[in-house]
């Protein structure tokens, strides 16, 4: 806890209790929830914690560089305080979203041309070995 509170006041970001307790829920699951799977899991235990809340602060920890955002299919956003380079396996029928190395895609001159690139998103896209 006193490291997270150091690392979000580092960010120059008071550490409310609720960025506290979503940035700690975060680092501690490999699950990749959604802002929804946050919410369901934390209410519990902070009846206060509204859904507004939590899409806040997913977002503002995402501006800050904290976490990253995953864009998976369907419009489900999926979060990971784990922002070192590595990709993402997200199975279709369980919606479970697996780390994987990252497969190394050089950013090219053709990139280049098209614009800046500040950050490469590797998700491939199938059924896991338990859906199969
Ligand atoms: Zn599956
Ligand atoms: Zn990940």
């Amino acid at each position: 806890m006193e490291r997270i509170k150091e690392v979000l006041r580092r960010k120059g970001v008071p550490a409310s209790t609720p960025r506290i307790c979503i940035y700690d829920y975060l680092l501690a699951q490999k699950t990749h929830p959604s802002a929804e799977m946050v919410y369901s899991a934390l209410h519990p235990q902070m009846p206060a914690l509204s859904r507004t809340t939590v899409y806040n602060t997913l977002r503002m920890l995402c501006d800050i560089g904290l976490v990253k955002q995953i864009p998976i299919c369907e419009g489900d956003m999926r979060f990971d305080a784990d922002i070192s380079e590595h990709g993402h396996f997200w199975c279709r029928k369980c919606g479970r979203v697996i780390d994987i190395d990252a497969p190394h895609i050089a950013t090219n001159q053709s990139h280049h041309e098209i614009g800046n690139v500040d950050e490469i998103q590797v998700v491939l896209i199938g059924t896991c070995h338990n859906c199969k």
